[in-house]
């Protein structure tokens, strides 16, 4: 005998938990259904933490104009899961940027993403051989933990949620006008599922036996990604760095551990492949993959901007699955990704390229579900 719901969420994380509170407050009987032991600890928790107001993306005005227009509404939703006490330095390298500091102020303005000058010691920490130009940005940090805290203690208030941990999803069948969802906890059915398993989305797809799933799997390249945690001498610890448009890196603080983060274009991806052509399951491929830190290529060449970057202290490293979608190298635009494999019984998948995502996609998911 299988639970019933009104909508099936394959996926706790970030996207999974909004989208259940969504459904959860229109009356829906849901379940969500996660392989883990805990909410938002792969994607969600391993990330650069960064709210993202625009600046980021100068390569795709879509991208940027719409992380910015949701920036304020994340702030606003959020409060107390934000780190906002550090100064964000955006920096301009004078080779092998894809952006001229000109550029980038042009860009800024138009998207609306306000750019300060910097004080004289905030320009004196960058090496000005490598850096053209250093701006303040408004832009902030999540903790992710704190959201986690946030969004299930919202859940808790609903009696029609139901969160099933360690439930792995191992099969989907169609059972009439509903899908039967097994998993070695059970068997669920609904009319509705969603999958927001994030890197396992096509691994997913190819466990719902009704499809022809080779023709229903998305485009999606998975990175191996490390992000690397660290501690920063004074000088350093209320500032945040980012440094545009080409092989370079980022620290930003990461609040749910209490530290900060040092990625890089170059280092943080160990190795890709595409989850279309790759059917192992991406979790399979981590946990096969024997990782050493890149953390001190990371520092040696952030130090070469920023010379404090040197005094950096390794703490540990993250290591997860990154999904991206392919061919979005040249403008490096995050589109969210939506597809209906079927409507009776519905049958969506949903990659949420950014947090910030999550607006466009509740709008975009009205037309299948409200
Ligand atoms: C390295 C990195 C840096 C990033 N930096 C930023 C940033 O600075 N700012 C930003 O906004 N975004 C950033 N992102 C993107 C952001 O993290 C994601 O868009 C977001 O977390 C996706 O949320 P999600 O709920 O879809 O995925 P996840 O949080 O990964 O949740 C997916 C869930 O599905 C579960 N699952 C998978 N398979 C199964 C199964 N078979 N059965 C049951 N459950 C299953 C998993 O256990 C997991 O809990 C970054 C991502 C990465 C990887």
């Amino acid at each position: 005998m299988s639970a019933q719901a009104d909508l099936i969420i394959i996926g706790a994380g970030f996207y999974g938990l909004r989208l259940a509170l969504r459904y959860g407050a229109k009356g829906m009987k849901i379940t969500v259904l996660d392989r883990l032991p805990e909410a938002m600890t792969k994607a969600s928790y391993i990330n650069q933490a960064r709210v993202h107001n625009g600046y980021h993306y100068p390569r795709s005005y879509i991208t940027a104009k719409a992380s910015h227009d949701n920036y304020q509404r994340f702030m606003r939703e959020y409060p107390e899961c934000v780190d906002n006490n550090f100064t964000h330095l955006y920096a301009v390298a004078r080779s092998g940027s894809q952006i001229s500091e000109y550029q980038f102020q042009q860009f800024c303005e138009i998207v609306g993403s306000p750019l300060l000058p910097v004080r004289p010691d905030e320009a004196a920490l960058f090496n000005q051989d490598r850096i053209a130009a250093v701006f303040r940005a408004d832009e902030v940090a999540f903790d992710a933990a704190a959201l986690r805290r946030t969004l299930l203690a919202e859940i808790s208030a609903y009696s029609n949620i139901a969160i099933h941990y360690n439930t792995d999803v191992t099969a989907l069948d169609q059972t009439g006008g509903a899908i039967t969802v097994t998993t070695n906890n059970g068997d669920f059915t609904a009319p509705r599922v969603l999958n927001v398993s994030y890197s396992n989305l096509n691994d997913i797809i190819r466990r719902a036996r009704f499809l022809e799933a080779e023709k229903e799997l998305l485009n999606i390249d998975i990175e191996i990604a490390e992000v690397a945690l660290c501690t920063a001498p004074p000088e350093l610890q209320h500032i945040g760095i980012t440094i545009m448009d080409g092989p370079f890196w980022a620290t930003l603080p990461f609040p749910a551990d209490r530290l900060r983060s040092l990625t890089h274009v170059r280092y943080t991806p160990h190795t890709s492949y595409s989850s279309r052509q790759v059917a192992t399951p991406p979790e399979e491929i981590l946990s096969a993959y024997h990782a050493e830190t890149n953390f001190y290529h990371m520092r040696a060449d952030a130090a070469r901007y920023v010379p404090a970057v040197a005094e950096f202290q390794y703490a540990r490293s993250l290591f997860t699955n990154k999904a991206i979608l392919a061919n979005h190298d040249h403008d490096d635009a995050r589109p969210i990704l939506l597809k209906c494999h079927s409507r009776e019984p519905v049958f969506i998948s949903v990659l949420g390229s950014k947090l910030d995502s999550i607006y466009a996609l509740e709008e975009a998911m009205a037309d299948y579900l409200d």
